[in-house]
C-alpha cells in the first residue's frame, strides 16, 4: 500500500488514524445488528456445533486415557469460571470508573493439555481428523469406546499420516501434543515471537519444531507448503478452518450452564459482556458463535487486541477484511502478547462474525502487564499477557454508554451486566518467565 493510499484510508476513517498512532481505542460496531439477522452470515449452524460437542464426548474416554489430567472432568476439556471482586474494586479506583455489575474471569488459561483456549480448537481439529482417517480404514465405529485409540495399533497406524501447522506457539502446542500423542509424525512451524519454553514441551512431546525469523504469517505459509508437498500431511488453517471454529464454538453451550450452576441471571435486563483476546480470529470468534448460540441477544462479545496488532478491528472497521494488513499502514506487530500477534486477520471469521460483535478495543502492552501483576496480587492468579487484554473491556464499556446506546444498549442494563473476561492462556508459563512478566 502506498502513503497516497494510506491516507485516503486514514480520511475515510478516522479511527485507523488512531491505530497508527497506537494510541488505545474502543469501538462499538455500527454494523452490529440482532442475532438473528447476523446468524446467516456465519455459514455454520447449531447442529454443527452439537456434532461438535458430541465428537468430543466420543472422544472423552481416549482424552481421559491418554491425558490422566483431564480425569477429573471424564474427558472433558473445560475450565472454571471464577470471580474477581477484588480485582474489580482494584480497577473501579484506578481507572477512577465505575464497572457496574459482576466481574467474572473463564480460566481457558488452566485447560488441561495445553494451557490455553487452543485447548478448544486446535485438540477438537486434530480428534476429527483422526476419527475421519481410522473410521475410513475400518478401524473405528463413532459407537466403540475411543480409549482403544490410546494403544500401539492405533499409534502404528497414524504414523503412517503427518499433521503440520503454523504457529505462534498455543496453537502449536495443542496440535503438537494431541497428534504425537495419537502417533502422528506433526511438524509446527512457529513465527519468531514464539517462546523458547513451548518449543521445549514441543520437543520433549516428539514434535518436529520448525523456526522461522519472520512472524505468524510466514510460519503458516510455509506449513501449508510443507503439507501440499505430501497427500498424507494434513495443513491445519488457522485463518479459514471451519472444523477449529466449531471446536472453539462448543464453548458456547457450556457457559450456559456453568453460569445457570453459579445462579448467574442472564436476560435482556442483565446481559452478559463477554471479552475475547483475538488474534487471527478464530478462538473468539468460534466462542462468540457458540455464545451467541446459547444466550442469542442476551450476549454482547467484544474483541480486544494489542495496539500494536489490531489487525480484526481494521479489518472489520475499513470493511476490507484480510484484503489489508497493519504492516501496511505502518503498524509494526510487536507484542509481548503470544497468539495476538497478528499483522492481518481471518478473512473467513471476519466476514462471518462482524454483525454479531457489539464492539472491538486496542490495549497497551503496558496495560496488560499491568493488569496481569494487579490479578496475581488481588486474586492469586497468574496469566500470560495476551490474557489479560480483554480485562479493560467493562471499564472501556461504561466510556462508551453513548455509542452503546445507540445500539439499544442501555446504561440501566450495563449496570446490571454480567462481565465474563476471557483468560486465554498461562496456565503452563514456567515460573522463571513468570517472574519476568511480574517484574515487567
Ligand atoms: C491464540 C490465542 C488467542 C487468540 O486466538 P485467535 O484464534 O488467534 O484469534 C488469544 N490468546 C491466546 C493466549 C492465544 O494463544
Amino acid at each position: 500500500m502506498d502513503a497516497d493510499m494510506q491516507q485516503q484510508l486514514k480520511n475515510a476513517f478516522p479511527l485507523v488514524k488512531t491505530l497508527c498512532d497506537l494510541e488505545p481505542v474502543t469501538w462499538i460496531n455500527s454494523k452490529a445488528t440482532s442475532t438473528e439477522e447476523g446468524m446467516p452470515y456465519v455459514g455454520l449452524t447449531a447442529d454443527q456445533v452439537e456434532e461438535a460437542a458430541q465428537r468430543l464426548q466420543r472422544f472423552a474416554p481416549f482424552l481421559m486415557s491418554a491425558f490422566p489430567e483431564t480425569a477429573a472432568a471424564q474427558g472433558i476439556i473445560e475450565s472454571a469460571i471464577v470471580p474477581l471482586p477484588t480485582l474489580q474494586k482494584t480497577l473501579d479506583v484506578r481507572l477512577g470508573i465505575k464497572s457496574g455489575g459482576h466481574l467474572l474471569l473463564k480460566k481457558d488459561s488452566h485447560l488441561p493439555i495445553s494451557g490455553s483456549i487452543k485447548a478448544r480448537g486446535g485438540i477438537y481439529e486434530v480428534l476429527t481428523h483422526a476419527e475421519k482417517l481410522a473410521i475410513e480404514a475400518g478401524l473405528l465405529k463413532e459407537s466403540d469406546d475411543y480409549s482403544i485409540l490410546n494403544s500401539q495399533a492405533f499409534r502404528e497406524f497414524f504414523s503412517h499420516y503427518r499433521i503440520a501447522v503454523g504457529s505462534t506457539g498455543n496453537l502449536g502446542l495443542s496440535i503438537g501434543i494431541v497428534s504425537a500423542r495419537l502417533g502422528f509424525g506433526v511438524s509446527v512451524h512457529m513465527s519468531a515471537d514464539g517462546r523458547e519454553w513451548k518449543k521445549n514441551k514441543l520437543r520433549v512431546n516428539g514434535v518436529n519444531v520448525v523456526e522461522y525469523e519472520q512472524d505468524y504469517g510466514m510460519a503458516v505459509e510455509q506449513g501449508r507448503r510443507e503439507a501440499a508437498s505430501d497427500p498424507r500431511c494434513f495443513f491445519i488453517d488457522d485463518e479459514n478452518s471451519r472444523t477449529l471454529f466449531l471446536g472453539y464454538a462448543v464453548a458456547g453451550g457450556r457457559v450456559r450452564k456453568q453460569l445457570k450452576e453459579m445462579q448467574v441471571k442472564v436476560d435482556a435486563e442483565h446481559p452478559l459482556f463477554v471479552y475475547l483476546p483475538c488474534g487471527v480470529g478464530g478462538g473468539p470468534g468460534g466462542v462468540a458463535f457458540g455464545l451467541k448460540l446459547a444466550f442469542g441477544d442476551n450476549v454482547h462479545c467484544v474483541f480486544a487486541e494489542p495496539t500494536h496488532s489490531p489487525c480484526m478491528l481494521l479489518g472489520v472497521h475499513t470493511g476490507l477484511h484480510d484484503a489489508v494488513s497493519v504492516q501496511q499502514l505502518g503498524i509494526d506487530n510487536l507484542t509481548a502478547a503470544d497468539g495476538l500477534a497478528v499483522g492481518r486477520a481471518s478473512g473467513f471469521v471476519g466476514r462471518a462474525m462482524e454483525r454479531l460483535l457489539t464492539g472491538f478495543f486496542t490495549v497497551s502492552d503496558r496495560q496488560m502487564f499491568d493488569l496481569l501483576g494487579l490479578l496475581a496480587r488481588d486474586e492469586h492468579l497468574k496469566l500470560e499477557p495476551s490474557a489479560l487484554a480483554g480485562m479493560p473491556g467493562p471499564w472501556r464499556m461504561q466510556q462508551a454508554q453513548d455509542a452503546l446506546a445507540a445500539q439499544g444498549i442501555s446504561p440501566q442494563q450495563l449496570s446490571q451486566a454480567t462481565h465474563l473476561v476471557w483468560a486465554t492462556g498461562g496456565g503452563m508459563v514456567p515460573e522463571e518467565e513468570m517472574a519476568r512478566y511480574l517484574g515487567a
